[in-house]
């Protein structure tokens, strides 16, 4: 059998780690990669050690049957890296993406141990046609690969430039790698960044880390920045998991928004606490003072309670599968709240939430919301907001896609395969495959959760792609 992997990130590690380990039959491997930084994708290449992983060991196993497969590979490395707050290793971005490249690695090895034949192919895949039971599909150098099954790895969007800011000098639009991006900010300037996710955080904590002097002004919508890690509690939920869900779709033929939070006050009421007080608690994200909100947070790594971890862990386990069985309307009103279950399922963590709250302390980090325009003019940006106006010296675009983006580099590939009748676009975002040899692993996987994937996640839509193109032989 001959598979074409297409991008060579995080989730074609995931999908080769596990056909290395399920797929014995003979044929070709061809992963088509345009960038040089093969399996690290986009998060994970070289740049500052202030650009750290967003989550603990456990999340981060690209292995999904294997929770210990990252902090094995880690060892005693991790203890350099510790936080000591959240009690765990969270080590630089680039780091982990070692990681990947030595898993695929291994991966590769193995596979060719097993008289696979593997190909690496430095080129953007442009376009994807079915002949028969093959494909044909098409790099930009306009050569033609072959292949029985197809899995996109292609990843997520590039931020959008909702100001329409390109190119005026000091606009920063795309942020990563920031050890390149952040060369173009002056160390005294006064910098706004568009946005208050967690890529806003890492520009932040990167700027805290070159030592920039000048103010930095996180541009909110919202005002809502990324809740803030508790250290693990080794809480295993007994109610909130996949299998209760099954069971309940088994039992009534659906699934609500009102089971699930059934499941969760279960899950709460065990371990003694009160769901309404945890509700009143995440609602309050989108009134509270942020900046309050934030040191409240972080001074809570260690409180005892386990609600907002098992909101947190499931969001990305338990999530993607519940979602899908959730009647539209059940969708809708989360799709609501998407600020705070961004926030709440993707956390920052301890030690920048720090770096956050000292910067805020020293009056060096604020936050503004009500902005309606921004304007570039002779070297300054002028921003034009409820309370007047202010110019900045430099702009960084820390806006993310929104999930389920379609990545421009895959663009042509995508209109190809839409226009082939072999994928559909999802009426709320990304792709679904139209024929059972092709495959979607990771962020623009149509259909799934209203959050964007994590690596847990993306590990476990890597083994299940894996299964079903070695079960399909
Ligand atoms: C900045 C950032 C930080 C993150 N940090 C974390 C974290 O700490 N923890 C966590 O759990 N999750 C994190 N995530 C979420 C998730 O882990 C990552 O998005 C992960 O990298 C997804 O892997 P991927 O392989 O799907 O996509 P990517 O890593 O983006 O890789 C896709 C690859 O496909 C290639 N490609 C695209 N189009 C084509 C084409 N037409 N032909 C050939 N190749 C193509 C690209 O060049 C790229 O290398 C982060 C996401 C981002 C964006």
């Amino acid at each position: 059998m001959d598979i074409a992997i297409v991008g060579a990130g995080a989730a074609a590690v995931g999908l080769l780690d596990t056909l290395a380990a399920t797929a014995h039959s003979p044929g070709t491997i061809t992963v088509f990669e345009p960038s040089p930084h093969l399996w690290r994708g986009r998060p994970y290449g070289p740049d500052l050690d202030a650009v750290l992983v967003n989550a603990p060991p456990a999340l981060m196993s690209i292995r999904h049957w294997d929770f210990g497969h990252y902090a094995a590979w880690l060892g005693p490395r991790g203890a350099v890296h510790l936080d000591e707050r959240l009690g765990r290793p969270l080590v630089p971005r680039a780091l982990y993406g070692e990681y990947l490249a030595h898993t695929a690695e291994t991966a590769l090895a193995a596979l060719c141990g097993d008289g696979r034949r593997v190909r690496v192919v430095t080129c953007r895949v442009t376009g994807a046609t079915r002949s028969g039971p093959r494909w044909s599909l098409r790099t930009e150098d306009g050569r033609a690969h072959e292949a029985d099954h197809v899995a996109l790895c292609v990843g997520g969007g590039t931020p959008r430039d909702h100001y329409g800011l390109d190119g005026a000098p000091g606009y920063v639009d795309d942020p990563y790698p920031l050890a390149r991006t952040l060369e173009r900010v002056p160390p005294g300037s006064d910098v706004l960044v568009i946005g208050s996710g967690l890529t806003a955080v890492d520009v932040v904590v990167s700027l805290a880390a070159r030592g920039h002097t000048g103010p930095i002004t996180l541009l909110s919508r919202s005002g809502v920045l990324p809740h803030v890690w508790q250290r693990p509690a080794g809480h295993r939920p007994r109610h909130m998991t996949a299998e209760r869900v099954a069971a309940l779709h088994q039992e009534r033929g659906s699934v609500t928004l009102d089971d699930l939070v059934g499941l969760l006050r279960a899950e709460l009421a065990e371990a003694g606490e009160a769901f309404e007080e945890l509700e009143a608690d995440l609602l309050a994200t989108g009134t509270d003072d942020p900046a309050r909100r934030l040191r409240s947070q972080l001074a809570a790594v260690d409180d005892p309670r386990v609600g907002r971890r098992v909101l947190q862990e499931t969001a990305h386990s338990v999530g993607p599968y519940a979602w899908r069985l959730l009647p539209e309307p059940d969708r809708v009103r989360l799709r609501r709240h998407f600020r705070l279950a961004t926030s709440v399922a993707s956390p920052m963590v301890p030690v920048n939430a720090a770096t956050l709250t000292r910067l805020l302390d020293a009056g060096q980090l604020s936050l503004v919301a009500g902005v309606r325009k921004i304007e570039a003019a002779d070297g300054v940006f002028r921003v034009h907001g409820d309370d007047g106006e202010r110019g900045f010296d430099a702009v960084v675009n820390a806006v993310n896609p929104p999930p389920r983006a379609i990545p421009r580099a895959a663009g042509p590939l995508v209109s190809a395969l839409v226009a082939d009748g072999a994928a559909e676009l999802h009426p709320d975002g990304g792709l679904v495959p139209a024929d059972p040899r092709l495959h979607v692993v990771g962020d623009l996987a149509g259909g799934g959760s209203f959050i964007t994937s994590s690596i847990a996640g993306t590990a476990a839509q890597a083994a299940r792609a894996a299964h079903t193109i070695v079960t399909a032989g």
